[in-house]
């Protein structure tokens, strides 16, 4: 078998909020590459990426350009496809668009190895688990007002979610009243019950997270994520003894190594790994191992329908995070009912690009 063809869309789709319906920005639209390969058996694997915000022509460009180099290999050899895009691309990884490029295809890859195999992704790679506990995300972002946001919350736990994760580090100049306000609020709509998460994404000084971290222990965070800077790893590990609340770390990190150097540093409590921005499949196992062999649960970062699989296969997973950017794109995803998604029994991921969508929000 050999990868025969493929097609890169560049799309543009709505950043809405389905969960809660609560928007922090209207009207406002997120870029996603989707990419599709083909092999010579008429197996197609699909893959996506993004975060390449006003750089994202060129991320398709890269994405045209690597998949272009490997027309004619094995597609069930992703660590040998890995390593020709890496000789390939000069030296310019790790990190940043080649990374993000390079992400789409090893998702495609490992799609198709699972439709080779008839095994859907999470049995192919450890079969922990074939349910995962999952949280909603995104609904309760910090540009909400406290009212907002504590009735987006209620409304969640209406829907039948029993985690979900909230922001701090709010908009303006707020003060230190305020952001205790805020999570106070948050916590009296939901009740003791509900784990509840808490996103800084770096945005305060390691001084600001432990004296707020401090002052909101009562309030019974699940975590505290990305409390500063993300490379700060001393910085971070000075928070997480400081305070007793668990601290998640990871979504900003590129590839493996740096996971490791922030595990050394017993900078985090929950492993959060980006599918995307590790570069793929490939390399989101080796730092789910490399939690593992430190005691380490693993945590997800947005694309659900992709990540329930990977959480759902190791066995040190913990929870998906319900952040429901790209569900618009796919045919059907798994479903979430009791603060929970059942793993899909088809092969490769489960998913399948809804083609009138595709054409709907393409830009390239
Ligand atoms: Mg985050």
């Amino acid at each position: 078998m050999k990868i025969a063809r493929f097609t890169n869309d560049l799309l543009s789709i709505p950043e809405d909020e389905p969960l809660a319906n609560a928007p922090e920005r209207p009207g406002a639209m997120r870029p996603v590459v989707a990419l599709r390969i083909e092999t010579s058996d008429g197996i197609e694997g699909i893959g996506l990426t993004f975060y390449g915000g006003a750089l994202s022509r060129a991320l398709h460009e890269a994405v045209d350009a690597l998949t272009t180099l490997i027309i004619g290999d094995d597609p069930l050899r992703p660590e040998a496809i890995a390593a020709k895009l890496r000789a390939a691309a000069g030296g310019c990884e790790p990190g940043g668009i080649f990374t993000l490029a390079a992400a789409a295809i090893d998702l495609a890859l490992w799609d198709i190895k699972g439709k080779h195999a008839g095994l859907p992704i999470w049995k192919l790679l450890g079969g922990a688990r074939a349910t995962v506990p999952t949280y909603a995300s995104g609904a309760l972002r910090r540009g909400l007002t406290h009212d907002q946001a504590a009735t987006a919350a209620a409304r969640l736990k209406a829907s039948g979610f029993t985690e979900m994760k909230m922001q701090l580090a709010l908009p303006g100049n707020p003060t230190v009243t305020d952001e205790i306000t805020r999570a106070r609020a948050i916590r009296a709509a939901i009740g003791p019950d509900i784990r509840l998460m808490c996103d800084i994404n770096q945005r305060w000084r390691p001084e600001q997270a432990i004296d707020i971290g401090r002052r909101i222990e009562d309030v019974g965070l699940f975590w505290l994520e990305d409390v500063t800077a993300a490379d700060d790893f001393a910085g971070i590990a000075r928070i997480n003894d400081a305070l007793a609340t668990p601290i998640a770390g990871g979504e900003y990190l590129w590839g493996v190594t740096p996971h490791r150097h922030a595990i050394e540093a017993r900078a985090v409590d929950y492993v959060m790994i980006d599918l995307v921005r590790a570069g793929g499949v490939t390399p989101w196992l080796k730092i789910a191992g490399m939690a593992d062999a430190f005691n380490l649960p693993v945590v997800s970062h947005v694309i659900p329908e992709f990540h329930c699989q990977l959480i759902g296969a190791i066995p040190n997973g913990l929870t998906v995070e319900y952040m429901p950017w790209m569900l618009k794109l796919f045919t059907a995803t798994p479903s979430v009912a009791g603060g929970a998604i059942t793993l899909p029994e088809a092969a490769g991921w489960g998913l399948t690009f809804d083609q009138a969508a595709l054409e709907h929000f393409r830009l390239a």
